[in-house]
């Protein structure tokens, strides 16, 4: 064997248990495949596809409908393979070796993982207990440390709270280098830092086709920011990264945004649902703007809720051990049946 770079050293891989279970509310996927007429219409493309030629280097016709969804120009859209590619192009060109990159914990891991693995320093500043930015400790870490990379994630994940707008904003004047929001589930939420994106200033916005989109296994995801910014991350990504089928699957997916966003006003109103039946069961849970609920059980530990859930077919996160997260579990918002299996577990889990 011939050693890793010093500094991987330590790293561990992100991992999400893959347990075979009927009911799998762990990932915060949609519930739900693509709606009806989707397959064909991509199969439909498929056909025409040029597969002995490389693909649409710049992704134009992908960029071209992502912009006409959100009203901004195609030289404002980054896409890549998933989120986490935006993220790590992102780190790539404006992290690194010499430059730090802060986080508020806790939050979405992959940000700290991925600047890590390109060679940044990681400054991880701390919410309140109730698991709110706490504006103190942000001026603090962005004074302390400079970071060129400052991320927030709207609304967060594992907790599900949506940062108000005046957090933005505050980060937005205090932070030296670029603000990343990470919006991997702002449909469920009712406000967008979208709008706040602007040629004068650092600020740029993820999205995934993961959740909402119901195509985790598609691996797209894109960003909205200045021009300046995604002419940078041209240079970082490799030659031809969105192969054609996932060109064609994400511009076929947005003919069908009202379909989506239908079943976005389904997984709202199930989430309040489920908020709502699980505040009469002896656990304390997070108010949440996603898809997902974290909670902690009163009474008993939360790796052995986890496990009971486990043993009645029923997979949720366990995040019990993670920094700031004692005991904590999240579940993802599933099908009425789902969330009635999950609901009938978890009370036969907490006496
Ligand atoms: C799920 C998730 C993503 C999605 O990553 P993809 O690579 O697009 O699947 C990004 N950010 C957060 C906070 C997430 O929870």
């Amino acid at each position: 064997m011939i050693p890793v770079r010093d500094d991987l050293r330590a790293l561990e891989g992100y991992h999400s248990a893959q347990v075979d279970v009927e009911v799998r509310l762990n990932t915060n996927e949609s519930p739900y495949e693509p709606p009806p007429g989707f397959n064909d219409a991509v199969a439909a493309e498929m056909s025409r596809v040029a597969w002995h030629r490389y693909p649409d280097r710049g992704a134009h016709d992908l960029r071209a409908a992502i912009a006409e969804l959100h009203n901004v120009g195609p030289d404002q859209v980054f896409a890549a393979n998933g989120s986490n590619e935006v993220l790590q192009s992102i780190l790539l060109a404006y992290a690194g070796p010499g430059r730090s990159v802060a986080t508020f914990e806790p939050t979405y891991k992959m940000h700290s993982q991925i600047a890590r693995v390109v060679g940044s320093t990681v400054v991880e500043g701390k919410r309140a207990a109730d698991f709110s930015l706490d504006l103190d400790e942000v001026d603090r870490t962005c004074a302390e440390h400079q970071p060129s990379v400052t991320f927030l994630t709207s609304p967060n994940n594992p907790t599900g709270l949506l940062e108000p707008r005046g957090n933005v904003d505050h980060l937005l004047d205090v932070a030296p280098g670029l603000v990343v929001v990470d919006e991997a589930y702002a449909q469920f939420a009712d406000w967008t830092a979208l709008d706040l994106v602007d040629e004068q200033r650092p600020l740029v916005v993820t999205r995934t086709f993961s959740k909402t989109w119901s195509m985790a296994a598609a691996r797209l995801g894109y960003l909205i920011g200045p021009t300046w910014l995604v002419a940078e991350l041209e240079k970082v990504v490799l030659p031809y990264h969105l192969d054609a089928l996932k060109q064609v699957a994400g511009r076929v997916a947005l003919r069908f945004t009202d379909d989506m966003n239908e079943r976005v006003s389904q997984l709202v109103s199930e989430r309040e649902r489920l908020a709502a039946a699980m505040r009469d069961l002896p656990v304390a849970v997070t108010p949440s703007s996603a898809n997902f609920i974290l909670f902690r059980p009163d009474t008993v530990p939360g790796a052995l809720v986890w496990q009971r859930l486990v043993d009645q077919s029923v997979l949720v996160r366990d995040c019990s051990s993670w920094p700031r997260l004692d005991n904590c579990l999240r579940v993802t918002v599933g099908t009425p049946a789902e969330n009635n299996a999950f609901l009938g577990a978890l009370e036969a889990s907490l006496t």
